[in-house]
């Protein structure tokens, strides 16, 4: 897509009064930012604005012009928005270790907060993988190796600042605004864009994890013995049966099937040789969790 659809004195108008970049397909550096994480998503909207967001609001809507937003550049899903808010650059952070406050700028991925977190004893249940945002994965609930503990990410959720349609940056939480906390809360990542993120952290933890491979023809049997096992075990325990084919790695059986885990421990309380994960080949369905 290209910006000859824009009105030309309104992009000079923008180049001129935005503060962050602003990048066009006519320029070397628009092919590198136009990408995602996941290759199979090919999106090429006619500008890229990176930081200033309000101002790129409020462009887009005078324009009318269709809006995209991403943070931790994950996957990307919007077909034909003309301008991409690009929050990747926005990384800020202020933790409160006492209090448990933190607050997160959306650019910010789920391994840098697990960082920053960690030298000062906390934590955030968050993704499983290191790489997702932080701005759109909160929206979509936040699945990760300490649900079974923690919750959810967006239980933990305090408050937000975001943009409104009119490109007022406002902040959000159940005293301030509350109708648009509950909105952002309950609409999935498409509701406004949200600059920053409050949470209450919880408490950080050494924690054991580990992948459990077996091999067998059939994963049916493993599956039949690992769902009431997954019932009985304790919340510090997370779980994740996958039937998936892997690369060739020499310390994978031929057919393999894995249970991923994570036992979560907070610091205070010392574990002992029993959360210690074993690796099984199957003849041994071995861990009753792992006592
Ligand atoms: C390999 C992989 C592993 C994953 N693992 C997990 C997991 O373990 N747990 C889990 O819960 N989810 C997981 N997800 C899903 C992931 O949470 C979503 O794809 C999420 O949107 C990624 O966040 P992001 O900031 O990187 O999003 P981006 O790719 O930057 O954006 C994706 C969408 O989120 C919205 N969005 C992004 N930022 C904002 C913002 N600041 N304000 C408003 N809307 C915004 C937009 O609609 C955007 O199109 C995984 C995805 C992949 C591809």
């Amino acid at each position: 897509m290209n910006t000859s659809l824009l009105a030309p004195a309104a992009l000079l108008e923008l180049r001129r009064t935005l503060s962050g970049q602003l990048s066009t397909a006519d320029q070397p550096v628009y092919e590198h930012l136009r990408k995602v994480w996941n290759a199979a998503v090919d999106v090429s909207p006619s500008l890229i604005v990176q930081a200033d967001a309000a101002h790129a609001v409020r462009f887009a809507r005078a324009q009318n012009l269709r809006l995209a937003v991403r943070s931790g550049c994950h996957r990307l899903w919007h077909r034909g928005r003309r301008v991409l808010v690009d929050l990747s650059k926005m990384k800020g952070v202020d933790l409160g270790p006492e209090t448990h406050h933190v607050r997160l700028e959306s650019g910010l991925t789920w391994g840098e907060v697990a960082a920053l977190m960690h030298p000062n004893g906390l934590a955030l249940t968050a993704g499983n993988v290191a790489t997702v945002g932080v701005g759109g994965m909160t929206q979509g609930g936040g699945i990760g190796w300490m649900i079974r503990r923690h919750g959810l990410t967006i239980d933990r959720l305090k408050a937000v600042e975001l943009i409104t349609v009119g490109g007022q940056i406002v902040r959000a939480s159940l005293s301030e605004h509350p109708e648009l906390f509950w909105g952002v809360r309950s609409s999935g990542a498409t509701f406004r864009i949200l600059t920053a993120l409050e949470f209450e952290a919880h408490e950080g933890g050494m924690v054991y994890g580990g992948l459990l491979a077996f091999d067998g023809p059939n994963p049916a049997g493993l599956l039949a013995e690992y769902t009431p096992l997954s019932l009985e075990a304790p919340e510090d325990l997370t779980t994740e049966a996958m039937l998936m084919l892997a690369p060739p790695m020499p310390f994978l059986p031929p057919r393999r099937w894995a249970v991923r885990c994570c036992w979560f421990w907070p610091v205070s309380a010392a574990p002992s040789g029993r959360a210690k994960l074993r690796s099984g080949h199957c003849a041994a369905w071995a861990p009753r969790w792992l006592t």
